[in-house]
C-alpha cells in the first residue's frame, strides 16, 4: 500500500470497529506452504498491550501462551494512539524447502521503534530492530516500509515476537514475503509511485513556468499546495525517510503533521485566492483565514508537541477543512463564478479518490491497482483539473479585463467627443464674442456708425476696387453747423441726442446707395459712394442736407433743436488718386467752401477750386 491512512487516528478507529465484525481471528501455528509467496500475519497473531512500556522481552516470552496474549480484535492490526508498547506473537512453520529466508514487512512506515525476536527450537533467540528512530540505512532492504530478513529453516517452527512502540498510531500490519514475491509487489508500487510523482512534477514545473510568466498569486499557492500535498504522501509512504532525510529520525517523526499543516495552509490559501472569497464572500474569507491560522499553529505545535497529541487534532481539522472547502466552492458556483465549477470538479475528484480508498479499506469494493491507489489517482486528477481551472480562471480574468478596457475606451471616446463638442461651442462663442468685439472696435459708441479707423481701412479697399473697376467714387463730408452753440445752449446731453438724430438721418438717406458711412470726429461725418459720379453724389448730398434740416431734432434732455449741415462733395476719377488722405483733404476743402458759403449748403471740390 502506498498511502497508509492519511488521517490515521479517525480511520483507524472506524476500521477497527468494522473489521472486528468482518474477520474472525485464528491464532496457532502459521504454515508457509511451498506455493505461498505472501502471507499477512494479522489473522494469525496474538497480541499484548504493555501499558507501561517497561516489560522486557523475557517477561513477554514468559507470558506467551497465557491469556495475557489475545488474538487481534477482528484481525485488525491497528490499535490507534496508545501508551506503552504492543507485543505481537506468531508461530511460523516454513514448509517451503526452496525458501529458507523470508522478508517480514511492517506495511506502516511511521512506527518509531520496532523489535523482532526469533526463537528457534534449539532455544536460540535472534533480535533485530527497526522503525524510524533508527537511520534508514539500517534496514534489511532499502525500502520505504520497515522490514526484517528472517531465517526460517524448513520444517522448524519458529516463534516470532514483535514489539512496537510509537508516538504515531500503533499498528502491526505484518506481511511475510518470499524475496521473489516481494520483488513483484514492489515493482507495482514503484510504478504507481513513479507515475504519481511524475504527474505531480510535470504539473509543478508547468505551473511554475506559468507563475513566473503571469505572476498571478493563485499559481504560487497552487504550487505551494501540490508541493506540500506531494510531501504529505511522500512522508506517509515512508519515502521522505527513504530519500529526503534518511539519517534524520527527528524529522522522520515530525514530517507527517508538519507536511499536513503545510498542505492545508496551501489548500486553504489557494481556494481563498482562486475563488476570490475576499470579494465574493467576506465571511467565508475570514473563515479561511482562521483555518490558515489554525494550521500555522498546528505546524508550529507539531515541532514541540508529541505526535500522538497533535495528530488527532490535525486529522479532525483536515476533515473540517475538506467540508469547508467544499462548502466555499459550492457557494462560489451558486454565485455564478464560472471558474469555481472546475474547482469543485477537481475537488470532487480528490474526494472520490479518497472515498474509493476508504471503501477498499472497508472491503466494500474489491482491491485492484486503481482502487488501491484511489488517493493518488484522485489527487493527481485533482491537481490536473486545478491546473486546467487555473488557466480557465486566468483566461476569464483576461477576457473580463479586455471587456473593461474596451468599455472604458468606448466611454473615453464618448467623453472626448462630448468635450470636443463643448470645446467647439466655446470656440464658437469666443469667435462670436471676438467678432462682436472687433465690430464694436470699428463702431462709434455714441452714434453706432463706423469709426474713423475702420473708415480708413474700408475706404482704402473701396478706392483700390474703384480704380481697378475704373468706376468713379464720391466722397461726402458732412459737418453740422454751429454745433458748439447747441452744446453751449442746451448742454452736452442734448448735443449727444442731436448727434444721434443727425447720424440716423444721414444713414436713412444713404441706405439705398450702398454707401460707407462713418463718424469722422466730433460733429463731422464722412460717406463714400462707390460707383457714383459727381452729379449723382451732389444729389445725394442735397438729400442729406435736406434730411438733416427738415425737422427739429427731438431730445430727451431738452427742447427740440433745429439744425443744419454743410456738405463737401468730391468725386475721385478712376486712376487719378491713390492716396485716401489726398482725397479726404480735397473733400474737406469742398466742405470748407460750403461753410464759407454760409453753411446749410452743398459744395463740390470743383466749385471749391
Ligand atoms: P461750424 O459751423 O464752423 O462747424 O461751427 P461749429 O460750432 O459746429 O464747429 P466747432 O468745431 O467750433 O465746434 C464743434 C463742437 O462740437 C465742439 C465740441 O464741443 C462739440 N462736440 C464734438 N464732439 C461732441 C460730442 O460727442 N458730443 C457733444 N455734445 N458735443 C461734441
Ligand atoms: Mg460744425
Ligand atoms: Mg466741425
Amino acid at each position: 500500500m502506498i498511502a497508509n491512512r492519511p488521517w490515521p487516528a479517525l480511520w483507524a478507529a472506524v476500521l477497527a470497529l468494522l473489521l472486528q465484525v468482518l474477520a474472525p481471528a485464528s491464532a496457532g501455528v502459521v504454515e508457509l506452504a511451498p506455493d505461498t509467496g505472501e502471507l499477512a500475519l494479522s489473522p494469525h497473531v496474538t497480541f499484548r498491550h504493555d501499558i507501561s512500556g517497561a516489560e522486557t522481552v523475557d517477561e513477554a516470552w514468559r507470558l506467551l501462551g497465557t491469556d495475557a496474549f489475545a488474538p487481534l480484535p477482528g484481525g485488525n492490526p491497528a490499535f490507534g494512539f496508545q501508551d506503552g508498547a504492543f507485543w505481537v506473537h506468531a508461530r511460523v512453520l516454513n514448509r517451503n524447502v526452496e525458501e529458507p529466508r523470508w522478508l517480514m514487512v511492517q506495511t506502516y512506515p511511521l512506527s518509531d521503534r520496532l523489535d523482532v525476536y526469533l526463537r528457534y527450537p534449539d532455544g536460540r533467540v535472534k533480535h533485530q530492530a527497526g522503525g524510524d528512530t533508527l537511520p534508514f540505512g539500517e534496514r534489511a532492504i532499502r525500502y520505504r516500509h520497515p522490514n526484517f530478513l528472517l531465517d526460517l529453516p524448513a520444517g522448524q517452527p519458529v516463534d516470532i515476537l514483535f514489539r512496537v512502540q510509537s508516538q504515531s498510531s500503533m499498528q502491526v500490519p505484518l506481511v511475510l514475503y518470499t524475496p521473489a514475491a516481494f520483488t513483484e509487489l514492489s515493482r507495482d508500487a514503484q510504478f504507481a509511485i513513479g507515475l504519481y510523482y511524475g504527474i505531480l512534477l510535470a504539473l509543478f514545473f508547468y505551473n511554475l513556468v506559468l507563475w513566473l510568466v503571469l505572476r498571478d498569486a493563485s499559481y504560487f499557492w497552487y504550487l505551494f499546495h501540490i508541493s506540500a500535498f506531494g510531501l504529505v504522501l511522500f512522508c506517509l509512504n515512508g519515502l521522505g525517510f527513504e530519500y529526503l532525510w534518511p539519517d534524520n529520525t527527528w524529522l522522520a517523526d515530525k514530517s507527517v503533521p508538519l507536511s499536513i499543516s503545510l498542505a492545508l495552509i496551501g489548500m486553504h490559501q489557494f481556494a481563498r485566492v482562486f475563488l476570490g472569497l475576499g470579494e465574493r464572500w467576506p465571511l467565508g474569507n475570514r473563515v479561511s483565514i482562521v483555518a490558515i491560522a489554525a494550521f500555522v499553529c498546528f505546524g508550529i505545535a507539531a515541532v514541540f508537541v508529541p505526535y500522538r497529541l497533535i495528530t488527532p487534532a490535525v486529522s479532525l481539522a483536515v476533515l473540517v477543512s475538506i467540508v469547508w472547502i467544499t462548502v466555499a466552492s459550492i457557494d462560489s458556483v451558486r454565485k455564478g463564478y464560472a471558474p469555481a465549477r472546475l474547482f469543485l470538479l477537481s475537488w470532487a475528484m480528490f474526494l472520490a479518490g479518497t472515498a474509493i480508498y476508504t471503501l477498499v479499506a472497508f472491503g466494500v469494493i474489491p482491491k485492484n491497482f486503481f482502487t488501491e491507489y484511489g488517493v493518488q489517482l484522485g489527487s493527481a486528477l485533482e491537481m490536473l483539473f486545478l491546473s486546467v481551472a487555473l488557466s480557465y480562471r486566468y483566461a476569464s480574468l483576461r477576457n473580463e479585463n479586455e471587456r473593461i478596457v474596451s468599455e472604458a475606451n468606448v466611454q473615453l471616446e464618448r467623453k472626448v467627443a462630448q468635450r470636443t463638442r463643448e470645446l467647439r461651442n466655446i470656440l464658437d462663442q469666443l469667435e462670436e464674442a471676438h467678432s462682436r468685439l472687433r465690430e464694436s472696435s470699428r463702431r462709434d459708441g455714441l452714434t453706432g456708425l463706423h469709426n474713423r479707423s475702420h473708415f480708413h481701412d474700408a475706404f482704402e479697399r473701396l478706392l483700390v476696387a474703384s480704380n481697378q473697376e475704373r468706376r468713379p467714387l464720391s466722397l461726402l463730408m458732412v459737418d453740422l453747423d454751429f454745433f458748439k452753440s447747441i452744446n453751449d445752449e442746451y448742454g452736452h446731453l442734448v448735443g449727444d441726442d442731436v448727434l444721434r438724430a443727425a447720424s440716423q438721418r444721414i444713414g436713412a438717406v444713404l441706405e439705398p446707395h450702398d454707401a460707407l458711412l462713418a463718424r469722422f470726429g466730433g460733429e463731422e461725418f464722412v460717406a463714400v459712394l462707390p460707383g457714383t459720379d459727381l452729379r449723382a453724389a451732389v444729389a445725394v448730398a442735397e438729400d442729406v442736407r435736406r434730411a438733416i434740416s427738415s425737422t427739429p431734432c427731438e431730445s430727451q434732455h431738452g427742447p427740440p433743436v433745429r439744425i443744419s449741415a454743410s456738405v463737401g462733395v468730391h468725386t475721385v476719377v478712376p486712376g487719378t488718386v491713390d492716396d485716401i488722405e489726398d482725397a479726404l483733404q480735397v473733400a474737406d476743402q469742398a466742405l470748407y467752401a460750403a461753410k464759407a458759403n454760409g453753411r446749410d449748403c452743398v459744395r463740390t471740390s470743383i466749385s471749391a477750386a
